[in-house]
């Protein structure tokens, strides 16, 4: 493939010509022979439409709605698109929602004392609680057991018992149009089966009613498993808060034990770095040979660490999004990969046998082809699992050394991390006026939140997302990014004040006062819910403005998979505009593609919108943005 088509950044293009050296199976090579007719990005134009199903044995079906030709059931393309794409937003929401389980599970063992973490944050915790309705009398032990209480009975709430979290935590405006539209939530497990159940054959088959559901699912996503989730790991391992990390290929040095947990929990990741914070740890991975030992935050798993905990040489630094997961894992640095849910490649059992490291499942839904040895995350045996990763480093140490070459010479570069609702306000002087007296007069002109992943679909890795994102400064639009995209932004520099020369004159000069770079890291794809509420904190800041009226757009230039499904669709609930790369598989499903990009305005507010070209991206939604200030007065 061509060398634009691997990667926006040299280290993970490096990294990819030594792999084809090797002549090891990789991403880019297995994405191309995906092609046809010699076009890497061409496929079954069915599939490309998302007219096809095969859900049942009448099928495999194609559909065609020129011709209106149906399913052998009778649904049409549009009911076969917008079912696969229910579909892919459960399993979205479904793998959110683990995640917030094992917080919850994980919190409520540290209020009994039985993990080796604390609470980190009292104050957030009895702010937060108090905003839920939860008694905050008591020790901060009691307060946490009864957040638990509430959060995990309202998850429990059926389809037909409206959430209370989603109650407390959401606008008045969208609480009433949610209401309106029939699609305000119960509880998170009830919206998935709700939503699992009309997909079957001949259950729902109207597009318009599943896009109803799919919606509903995501409102209750975003408030019980993201907010839940983050404002509970902020209550245990800290608010995020600014401060510089090491990112990039060259924060992994062959000399030293190397243990990357990689996923999206950060649970073992932490416990991790409290032991190799520890001399007795460093000198055991002396004893071994090495110079050290390091935990290397990796993925999201990583950007859950390194928002909250600063960089030491216990904790090295931050190595990139989850295309790049081959290029670190064959950079023969890596001593032990612990996999949690999520973001572990198939692929991964061949790199941990041909560049010698240990890939160990730690979550029970975690499983590769070929490794037995597991170690299931329980908050209760974090320690000592903890521990146990890191002597499976250590003693993985020496042979790696001895048998891998590594790869020398990769670029550090830094980046600023760590902002969150309490953060800007902290950098702001406690107060969101700075940056609202910014927009009112113009020297900003929005913002836009940045929730995207990576992929390989028409462009190489990240190149888009930072196409876009310079696009999007440049005019003095702030952003703030998340998810896997986050790590483009952080890699390519635009996380750095310094990046303040690559803006718009007026978001420049606000950024060089603020000592704040024009792209603020706000954390992973699981802190869309935390943007929602810094969205609801400025919409009452404004004195009640409707959250579909502000000057904000969301945006994903690259996006991948389910998880980044069920954000767009919270997105369009939550009434914004959304600009969403690749072009999804609904073209085929003409009705469908109307309703997301412009029926959905007349309802929630929101619209979808698709555009290949970074300049006309950008340019579209500073006109959103435009007549969104219009509408306000500003
Ligand atoms: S559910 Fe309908 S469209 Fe899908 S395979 Fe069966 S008959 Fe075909
Ligand atoms: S959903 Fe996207 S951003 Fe989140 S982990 Fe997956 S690839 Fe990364």
């Amino acid at each position: 493939m061509e060398e634009n088509r691997i990667s926006y950044h040299e280290s993970v293009r490096r990294a990819y010509r030594r792999i084809k050296e090797h002549g090891i199976t990789n991403i880019w090579d297995r994405y191309e022979a995906q092609g046809l007719g010699g076009d890497p990005d061409k496929r079954c134009p069915f599939c490309m439409g998302g007219m096809r199903c095969d859900l049942c044995s009448n099928g495999p079906c194609r559909a065609d709605a020129a011709k209106d030709k149906r399913g052998v059931c009778g649904i049409t393309a549009d009911g076969m698109a917008m079912r696969m794409m229910a579909l892919r937003n459960v399993l979205g929401a479904s793998t959110y929602h683990y995640h917030t389980e094992q917080t919850v599970k994980t919190l409520r063992a540290t209020a009994m004392r039985k993990t080796p973490f604390s609470i980190a944050e009292p104050g957030k915790l009895r702010e937060f609680a108090a905003r839920l309705g939860v008694d905050v009398s008591g020790s901060d032990a009691e307060v946490a057991l009864r957040l638990c209480d509430f959060c995990e009975a309202d998850f429990n709430r059926k389809a037909d018992q409206p959430s209370l979290i989603v109650e407390a935590l959401s606008t008045p405006d969208r609480r009433d149009v949610w209401k309106k539209l029939g699609m305000f939530p119960g509880g998170i497990y009830g919206e998935m089966m709700r939503v699992t159940s009309s997909c079957l054959t001949n259950v729902d088959g109207y597009y318009a009613s599943l896009a109803v559901k799919a919606m509903r699912m995501g409102i209750a996503m975003a408030y019980q498993s993201q907010l839940v989730n983050e404002y509970c790991q902020d209550v245990l391992f800290g608010i995020p808060r600014p401060h510089p990390m090491r990112v990039n290929l060259g924060v992994l040095d062959p000399d030293y034990v190397n243990a990357l947990p990689n996923g999206h929990e950060p649970f073992l990741g932490f416990a991790m770095i409290q032991l190799a914070r520890r001399p007795e740890w460093q000198e055991k991975a002396r004893a071994a040979g090495a110079k050290g030992l390091r935990v290397i935050a990796s993925i999201e798993t990583g950007q859950e660490m390194i928002q909250r905990w600063t960089m030491d040489e216990a904790f090295h630094g931050f190595v990139g999004n989850w295309i790049m997961q081959e290029a670190v894992l064959s950079s023969g640095c890596v001593d032990l990969f612990a996999a949690d849910m999520n973001c572990s490649m198939p692929i991964d059992p061949i790199y941990a046998e041909r560049y010698r490291f240990k890939l160990i499942p730690v979550s029970d839904l975690v499983a590769f082809e070929g490794i037995t040895e597991r170690l299931d995350y329980e908050p209760e045996s974090a320690e000592e699992q903890a521990a146990r990763l890191l002597e499976m480093a250590i003693e993985n140490f020496k042979e790696r050394r001895k048998l891998v070459e590594p790869m020398t010479g990769q670029p550090a570069g830094e980046a600023v991390v760590g902002f969150s609702t309490e953060s800007i306000l902290e950098a702001l002087g406690g107060t969101l006026d700075p940056l609202l007296d910014a927009i009112k007069e113009g020297t900003v002109r929005g913002v836009a939140g940045l929730v995207s992943c990576t992929t390989l679909r028409d462009t190489g890795q990240d190149v888009h997302s930072v196409a876009v994102a310079k696009e999007l400064i440049g005019r003095d639009i702030l952003v703030l990014s998340m998810g896997c995209g986050n790590a483009a932004m952080q890699l390519s520099g635009l996380c750095l004040p310094e990046a303040a020369e690559l803006a718009g004159p007026g978001l420049r000069s606000m950024c060089q006062k603020m000592a704040i770079p024009p792209v603020l890291s706000y954390g992973t794809c699981t802190d869309t819910g935390r943007l929602a509420d810094l969205l609801a904190a400025v919409s009452s800041a404004l004195g009640g403005v409707p959250i579909p009226d502000l000057p904000v757009v969301a945006v994903a230039p690259e996006y991948m998979e389910q998880k980044a499904t069920i954000d767009a669709v919270f997105a369009l609930a939550l009434g914004l505009y959304t600009y969403v790369n690749p072009v999804p598989t609904v073209t085929g499903a003409p009705r469908l593609v109307e309703l997301l990009t412009s029926g959905c305005r007349d309802l929630t507010g929101g619209q979808l919108h698709l555009e290949k070209d970074p300049v006309e991206a950008a340019e579209n939604m500073l006109a959103h943005i435009e007549e969104k200030r219009k509408g306000l007065g500003i």
